[in-house]
């Protein structure tokens, strides 16, 4: 990993934003769980910013994009530690206690993890061990990609004349299984439904969605790559999503809901491609609340 993306007056530049905002000092015996956001490495956060520049050590999950370690100050231990299939597999107890061990020898310890670190992201887990061994954390929230990935693929979580509602969820239980959710409550309570690790059981979830009452031909979209530079979005129907999962490739969030069909409005990143946008996706969409 090289170590001068930036040079030392723009780390100096940093650390001055660090102190222009006021943020918190990076204190040794720390750890700090933030979050990286989704992909494009401008969204993490100023503290998160902040922390990978002041970090000894960097521990770092699959998800997060490598060009923020280069921001790491030189000599900073980098350590992957991410759970990714077909890579070398770190187990979350042994992450744990990497965290309160190097915290306790007085580094400053940064888990950069993708998206927010307390959204299904076993964020939690390991902030648990920490205050079980007594050592002092911060959390730092990330930009969510069930949040951040669907506005990079034009789709907003909620919009007044689709959804007063949106429920995020995990298709990947603790076990590897789909979990055992009320599917019914979830499919007549949820207008909008945003699933993290739900690839592999997309067909099976969208079955239930659709034995539950929604419309087989209701808006979906599978985006892979989330706001990386080769993000896709397939754009599909709940009758087509288990299909449309199986041609996408991880990480893909599915989105089933009628904002889905503001990407044809709003794909402000195929505009910025060319694409002509529509300016009325909604034209066919009953309003049921006018709000
Ligand atoms: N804490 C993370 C989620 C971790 S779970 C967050 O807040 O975003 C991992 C799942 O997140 C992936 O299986 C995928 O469903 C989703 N995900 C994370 N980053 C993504 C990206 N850039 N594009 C698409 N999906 C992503």
């Amino acid at each position: 990993m090289s170590a001068d993306l930036i040079n030392a007056a723009e780390r100096a530049a940093i650390q001055r934003l660090a102190r222009a905002l006021a943020l918190p000092a990076f204190e040794p015996g720390w750890v700090w769980l933030a979050g990286a956001g989704p992909g494009d490495p401008g969204l993490i956060t100023a503290l998160g910013l902040h922390a990978v520049s002041r970090a000894d050590v960097v521990l770092y999950d699959a998800l997060v994009n490598k060009t923020l370690l280069e921001l790491a100050r030189p000599g900073a231990e980098l350590i992957y530690a991410g759970k990714r299939a077909g890579k070398r597999s770190c187990k979350q107890s042994d992450i744990s206690r990497t965290l309160v061990s190097l915290a306790r020898k007085g580094k400053c310890v940064l888990r950069l993890k993708g998206g927010d670190p307390f959204v299904f992201g076993r964020g939690a887990e390991e902030a648990l061990s920490l205050a079980r061994a007594q050592v002092p954390f911060r959390i730092v929230p990330g930009v969510t990609a069930g949040i951040g990935g669907l506005a990079y693929a034009g789709i907003p979580a909620t919009h007044r004349d689709t959804n007063h509602v949106v429920t995020f969820l995990t298709g990947h239980g603790a076990d590897g299984k789909l979990p055992d959710l009320d599917w019914t409550s979830i499919s007549r309570g949820s207008p909008t439904i945003v699933l993290y690790m739900a690839r592999k059981y997309a067909g099976e979830i969208a079955a239930k969605l659709m034995a539950a009452g929604r419309d087989t031909d209701e808006a979906a979209a599978v985006i892979s790559n989330a706001s990386f530079p080769d993000q896709t979005v397939r754009i599909t129907t709940l009758r087509e999503l288990g299909a449309a999962a199986a041609e996408s490739t991880a990480p893909a969030m599915l989105v089933v809901g009628e904002n889905v069909k503001l990407h044809a409005s709003l794909d402000w990143l195929g505009a910025l491609a060319g694409k002509t946008l529509n300016p009325e996706p909604l034209s066919h969409t009953k309003i049921s609340d006018a709000g």
